[in-house]
């Protein structure tokens, strides 16, 4: 149940959950002499709780800081296990919205597991363009890049140690997801993060790696834009299209049923449709269990 913190730099720490896939997210942990930056919870309680227990083994007593890559439930579900204990919450103006509006739905996705307590708490602090936190001799900034895997990402960049939290903007070992955004705009997101030269890439699920993180995730974002293009030259729909797909390398991914979603959010942007607009998340996700076979959605949270 419990997360392995991976140690990345001096008192930078990834918090890696295995074996990635839905609702099963990597954190952060950022130790400065002054506070610790937490980045991101878990989906379930326990896991929550677990991650607690590695943030005070590695900076007990220090002030916590909690910034949410985004608004979804696994990185977020876990959040009032830290902010009832005084820590200061932080996301993106466009998360407390998305918070409210969608509360605990994904959890009646896979009712199996076992969740526990997970109240909706709200973030005391939310930035819009980016902000500066100084840990104490330690340096994190929060970077908006735009809309992309969902409208409130925030990305988080040790400038001196090269390391990005790159929050669901960067997949490893498993299909991206921009269902939620914007396929132009996680590109676009991707092209400014690459330009931050990272030496280590912690992505919101997976192994943490580096730079070729992020060309692996545009890789796979290039392909599905090409791949909608000939769909809908043909008049198919996204469905469709991805069961005619030859998906190569991709086909070892997790959860490559997501190439599904991510095809009707290209199809809405061929067709001239704004980045981040609403598409029903629902029938989406039943056509990827038809392109699973029927199989529902793994979830080992
Ligand atoms: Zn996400």
């Amino acid at each position: 149940m419990a997360g392995t913190p991976v140690t990345v730099a001096d008192g930078v720490h990834a918090y890696v959950q295995e074996p990635g896939g839905w609702c099963v997210n990597n954190a952060g942990i950022v130790v400065g002499e002054e506070a610790v930056l937490v980045v991101d919870t878990a989906a379930t309680e326990k896991r929550a709780l677990a991650l607690r227990r590695a943030v005070d083994g590695l900076a007990g007593g220090r002030r916590r800081i909690l910034v949410s890559t985004h608004h979804h439930g696994d990185h977020t579900f876990g959040n009032h296990v830290f902010t009832g204990r005084g820590t200061l919450l932080i996301s993106h103006e466009a998360g407390p919205a998305e918070l409210v509006r969608k509360g605990t739905a994904l959890q009646s996705m896979w009712p199996h597991v076992d969740w526990g307590d997970t109240p909706t708490v709200l973030p005391a602090l939310t930035v819009r363009g980016g902000a500066t936190l100084n840990l104490g001799g330690t340096v994190a900034e929060l970077i908006h890049p735009g809309v992309a895997h969902t409208s409130d990402d925030l990305a988080v960049w040790l400038p001196e140690q090269r390391v990005l939290f790159a929050g669901d903007l960067v997949f490893s070992g498993a299909a991206p997801f921009v269902l939620m955004g914007s396929l132009a705009g996680s590109l676009a997101a991707l092209a400014r993060l690459r330009a931050l030269d990272p030496l280590v890439v912690v992505g919101g699920h997976g192994p943490v790696g580096g730079p070729e993180l992020i060309a692996s995730t545009e890789e796979y974002l290039r392909w599905t834009a090409a791949l909608a293009e000939r769909g809908l030259a043909d008049g198919l729909d996204p469905l469709r299209t991805a069961l005619r797909a030859d998906e190569g390398v991709f086909a070892a991914l997790l959860d490559r049923e997501r190439l599904v979603g991510n095809l009707h959010r290209a199809f809405h942007e061929a067709a001239g449709g704004v980045p981040g607009a609403r598409i029903e998340s629902a029938p989406a996700m039943r056509e990827m269990v038809v392109f699973n076979g029927g199989r529902p959605l793994h979830c080992a949270a």
